[in-house]
This record gives structure tokens, C-alpha cells and sequence, in this order.
């Protein structure tokens, strides 16, 4: 069929009721390009209909260099699905009742189309390209008055728009060359120092000139007025020589334990941030770009209310009232240092490399526990192994480091390898001083932590358990902004877990949990191997394998968040040890 044949077929349903529009799903031939309209809504308040464009090269004619290795490719179809929604929020408009007349990426569109995108750049199936062609997925509200179809309007939108859109959007000849230079460039050089971090025995890495603030809570842009470019202090800067942009130089974090202190409002927990999403990549003019962090980095906050399922909490919580067992331990609404625990444990059973903690969102007993309390409340008579007393286990037992925000309690100096104090929004080497303040004034502590860490429990998920059937259906799901995921008749809050950045992730995790549910959960394999085989069939052959239908929606998410959304889920059992 052609564009033609698609013209007509909208003239003649002019005014029909809306339903008549299941007629046009299929393949038009554009002179150009081929539309395919995979799904038709119901009806126009309905979530709106998915269309595809497919763009042979030899008409939007991107130059190989820009999609030859796969970084440069991620940033090439994140820069195409940009532009796409770019031009089609230019071009579209409200053409009558509900989404009529809507034109966009998805999930550009989840906060209404003014909200500010995501600064992330993430593998996602909105765009693809390879040799032979490059494919947009995107939405259209198809037009209609009341329940009436508005045949003109809908020629005129994909007719005469989306061919408009192609054009400005999908052709390289019509897009800015040195900005899609500079983005796959600079991603590029990110994941190449990210890669490198570990071979220079580095955590976390912050280049001098970095943009760290934002514009504002709700608002994940760089703070333009005021901003205080970040400069690393001389003893740990380090430098690197990228692929692109040749050598920069930068604050190194060490592997171990780094403190950050600092006064309050001083950036402290605006640095570890950007550190908590240095495990992405931003696009360039973020000022966070080129901020790196150990892939296997994972935020950990306090997160009472949450539910535990089987998690073996003992290397922090031990001889809790009425003999509950804490080697398997299960609640449904966890305190704060219980959850914080669990949050951990969880972590490393994933296998994170990098915990990433916030004194502004940890549990104050979870955290410290100073000479004075230990002396009026006996060990005996406090379930709770300090962090502090752990910590430095963790690294040498299991090589795990910790970059923690602590402005509140110097206990921390003893355990610490580095300790960088911010002022004035710049950081200072303050190691030496710590560790000699720490000589001269004992914390006089006694260290309850033991020599060992303690044992980490794979667990094995109970298949039943994980069920995302209602009465109605055999599966649904829904996804709210990035906070939570209907699933079945549960609710996953996910409101805590900061590292997920984009609603598309989140949808993503979502199916990923029915697509383990039908291949992994076979009662044998633990929750570390499902997530080494789910993550290598994404890796092999793409979220596509995740969905039935063709989605647009979808990006990549890390091991971490898709495990914290299966622990969260309320229903979630734990087999029993045979
Ligand atoms: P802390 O954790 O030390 O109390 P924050 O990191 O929360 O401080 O920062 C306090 C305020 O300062 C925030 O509004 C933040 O946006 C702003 N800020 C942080 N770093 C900078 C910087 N480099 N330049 C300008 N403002 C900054
Ligand atoms: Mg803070």
C-alpha cells in the first residue's frame, strides 16, 4: 500500500466512529520511507496509537563513523530519538477530543510535552540503526471529534506531517553535524573512562570544569547562574587520555572508604549524585558528562515501610526481640535500619561493587553508634551492628568500597582511606588531618563488628510468588512516572531507588520480571544467576525480546534496579534451604 492508498482510506472514514480506524493498521510506502502502523487505540482519551517510520540509508545517509562501535551507536539513536520528539512537539498540535493530534516519543511524553527530557543517554527501542536502514518508534493520537473520526486532520498529520517530521528529524543532511559529533564523541569517552577506572584503582571519577548542581529539584538540567565549576584537589587528581577529546584531568576516588564531609549546604550531597549517576552516561552540556563511576555502583538509603522477603540481614542485625530470625529474614513493613540493611545485602547479593550512602537519607542507628551509647546500651541489648563497624570488613573481605556523605560524626575517621571535605562547593584532601584528629581526640569506641563481614545468601524466588495476573487478565502492568510498577494486583514502590532515571527503564523492569517468571524461576537458580541471564539475553539480542508487540517505550536498566524491584515486590517468597 502507499501514502495514497492511506489518504483515501482517512478521506472515506471521515466521520465514521472512531473504531473504523483499526483499518488503517499495516505498511504504506512513502516516496521516502515506510510508515507502519503497528496498533490503533481505542478510542481518543485511550493510550495513543504506535506507529513505526523505517528511513533507508541511502536517504538519511548517517556516516558509519557516527554508529561504529556500540557507544557511538546508543548515542547516535539517543540523539535520533531527541530530535524526533524535538521536531514532531514543533510540528504537531491539538487537533480535537483527548490525545488527537499528539506526535511524539513516548516516553518524552509522560509528564505532559513541556517536561524537560531526561539527561540520560539510555539504550532504548525508541530508535535503531544499522547499514541498511534507521527505525523511529513513536505515538500518534489519531484525530476524532467526540467519538467521531476527523479524516482531514488525520491526512494532514500523517500525510503531510510525519513525512514533514522525517525530514527534519531523520535525514542527516537537515540535523546539526558537530552536535551529533560531540554526543557520540563524548559518550564514547565516558564509557572508555568508566572502563578504565578499575585499572587505576578508582571508584569514581569528577573532571575539573564538571557542572555538578541543577537547576532545580524537579528540573535535572545544569544550574546556569552561580554554578562553581568543580576542581579537584591536587592530591588525588588524576588524568586520562580519551579516545576523542585527549587527555582530561579530574578527582579520582580511590577504591576503599572515602568520606565526604563538610558543612551543611556545602555540595556534599550534590557530589555524590552526580557520582550516583555517573553510572550513565548524560548528554554533553549536562556538566555531569564525562562524571564516571564503577558500573556496579549502588545508592543506599534508609527506606522504612518496604517489604523484606527472606534476606539475610545477620552481618548488621542479630538477637532481634522475640528470637526473629535475621539469617532469613522477612517483614512487611521494615524499619529504618532494617531496611537499610536488607538495601545493602541486597546490593551485594547482586553483586554491586560500590555502595553509594547519604548521611540525609541513612537511619541515624544504622549509621553510628558512639562511645557513650555503647556504654548505657550493652551490645547485648542492640540488635544493631553499626555501618561503621562493618565497612571496612566489606571492602577486605569482598573488596566492596563505600563513598559516604558524613558530615555529622568524626567516628568515621578511623575507618576511612580518604576523606575529601567540600567547601564552598569545591573539595579539599583532608585525609592527613582526619586521621591526626582522629590520633589526637580517641572516639574511645569499641569496634562491634568483628574481623569478618559475614556470610552473603543467595536466595531462590518461589516461581508462585511472582505473579502478575488479575482476575481479568493473565498479565498487567502499569508504570507510574518513576516511582512504582502495577504488576498483577501489586504495587512495587520503587520511589526509594534513585538509580532508576527514566519511567522507560522502569516499564522495561516490569516485563523483565513476567520474562523471568517464564524462564528462570525453576526453583534452582538463585537471584544472582537470573540476573547474569537475564542481563546477557538483553545484552545478546535486546529489550525487544522482553514484549509480543513492537514497543517504543522501553530502555535499559542495570541488574541493581531490576533486582530491587523484585525485592520489593510485596508477594516475593523465598524457597526454603533444603
Ligand atoms: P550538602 O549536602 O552539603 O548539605 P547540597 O549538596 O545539598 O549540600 O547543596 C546545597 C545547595 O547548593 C543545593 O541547592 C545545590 O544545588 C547547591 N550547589 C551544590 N553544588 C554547587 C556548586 N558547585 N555551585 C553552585 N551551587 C551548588
Ligand atoms: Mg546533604
Amino acid at each position: 500500500m502507499s501514502d495514497n492508498n492511506l489518504r483515501s482510506v482517512l478521506l472515506r472514514l471521515d466521520g465514521a466512529s472512531y473504531k473504523a480506524y483499526k483499518d488503517i493498521k499495516g505498511n504504506y510506502q512513502f516516496p521516502d520511507f515506510t510508515l507502519i502502523i503497528d496498533y490503533i487505540q481505542g478510542d481518543p482519551f485511550a493510550s495513543p496509537s504506535k506507529f513505526r517510520v523505517k528511513v533507508p540509508q541511502s536517504v538519511a545517509r548517517f556516516p558509519k563513523q557516527l554508529y561504529k562501535s556500540g557507544s557511538r551507536e546508543i548515542a547516535l539513536r539517543d540523539y535520533l530519538t531527541r530530535q524526533f520528539h524535538h521536531v514532531a512537539s514543533q510540528i504537531s498540535f491539538r487537533r480535537g477530543t483527548g490525545k488527537s493530534g499528539l506526535i511524539g516519543i513516548t516516553q518524552c511524553l509522560a509528564r505532559g510535552e513541556t517536561a524537560p527530557l531526561k539527561q540520560e543517554v539510555l539504550p532504548r527501542t525508541s530508535a535503531f540503526i544499522d547499514d541498511n536502514d534507521l527505525e523511529i518508534r513513536f505515538v500518534v493520537g489519531l484525530p476524532a471529534r467526540g467519538r467521531r473520526i476527523l479524516g482531514r486532520q488525520a491526512v494532514e498529520m500523517l500525510c503531510e506531517d510525519i513525512p514533514d517530521i522525517v525530514e527534519k528529524a531523520l535525514y542527516y543532511d537537515a540535523l546539526d553535524h558537530q552536535a551529533i559529533q560531540e554526543q557520540v564523541e563524548t559518550v564514547e569517552d565516558a564509557d572508555w573512562i568508566r572502563q578504565q577506572l578499575s585499572s587505576k584503582n578508582l571508584t569514581a571519577f569528577v573532571p575539573n570544569g564538571a557542572i555538578l548542581p541543577r537547576r532545580s529539584g524537579v528540573d535535572n538540567r545544569s544550574l546556569v547562574e552561580n554554578a562553581i565549576a568543580f576542581q579537584s584537589p591536587s592530591s588525588l587528581e588524576v588524568a586520562f587520555n580519551c579516545p576523542n577529546r585527549g587527555a582530561i584531568k579530574g578527582m579520582g576516588i580511590p577504591e576503599g572508604i572515602t568520606l565526604i564531609v563538610g558543612g551543611g549546604y556545602h555540595g556534599k550531597s550534590t557530589l555524590l549524585q552526580a557520582i550516583e549517576l555517573g553510572v550513565y552516561n548524560q548528554i554533553p552540556g549536562d556538566g555531569r558528562e564525562l562524571v564516571v563511576t564503577n558500573p556496579n555502583a549502588v545508592k543506599i538509603r534508609a527506606e522504612d515501610g518496604r517489604s523484606i522477603a527472606g534476606v539475610n540481614i545477620s552481618p548488621f542485625i542479630n538477637h532481634l526481640p522475640g528470637g526473629k530470625s535475621t539469617t532469613n529474614f522477612s517483614t512487611t513493613n521494615a524499619s529504618g535500619s532494617t531496611s537499610q540493611a536488607a538495601n545493602i545485602i541486597e546490593a551485594l547479593e547482586a553483586n554491586a561493587q560500590l555502595l553509594l550512602v547519604d548521611e540525609d537519607t541513612s537511619a541515624t542507628n544504622f549509621t553510628i553508634r558512639d562511645r557513650r551509647m555503647q556504654i548505657l546500651i550493652a551490645k547485648e541489648k542492640e540488635p544493631i551492628t553499626p555501618f561503621i563497624d562493618k565497612v571496612r570488613q566489606l571492602y577486605s573481605d569482598y573488596g566492596v568500597s563505600t563513598i559516604l556523605v558524613m558530615g555529622g560524626s568524626g567516628d568515621y575517621f578511623e575507618v576511612a582511606d580518604t576523606v575529601i571535605a567540600m567547601d564552598n562547593y569545591q573539595p579539599y584532601d583532608v585525609t592527613e588531618q582526619a586521621k591526626a584528629i582522629a590520633k589526637d581526640y580517641p572516639s574511645n569506641r569499641n569496634a562491634e563488628g568483628g574481623t569478618a563481614f559475614g556470610g552473603i545468601t543467595s536466595r531462590i524466588p518461589v516461581n508462585t510468588s511472582i505473579d502478575p495476573s488479575t482476575h481479568k487478565r493473565s498479565v498487567k502492568l502499569k508504570v507510574r512516572e518513576l516511582d512504582d510498577i502495577a504488576f498483577g494486583t501489586e504495587d512495587i514502590d520503587l520511589a526509594a531507588v534513585s538509580q532508576i532515571v527514566d519511567s522507560a527503564q522502569l516499564r522495561a523492569i516490569a516485563y523483565a520480571l513476567v520474562y523471568t517468571k517464564e524462564h528462570y524461576l525453576d526453583h534452582q537458580t538463585t537471584i544472582p544467576e537470573i540476573l547474569d541471564l537475564v542481563m546477557r539475553d538483553l545484552a545478546e539480542q535486546g529489550l525487544d525480546i522482553l514484549t509480543d508487540s513492537t514497543q517504543g517505550d522501553l530502555a535499559l536498566f542495570r541488574r541493581f534496579e531490576f533486582a530491587a524491584a523484585l525485592n520489593r515486590l510485596r508477594s516475593l517468597k523465598i524457597k526454603d534451604k533444603d
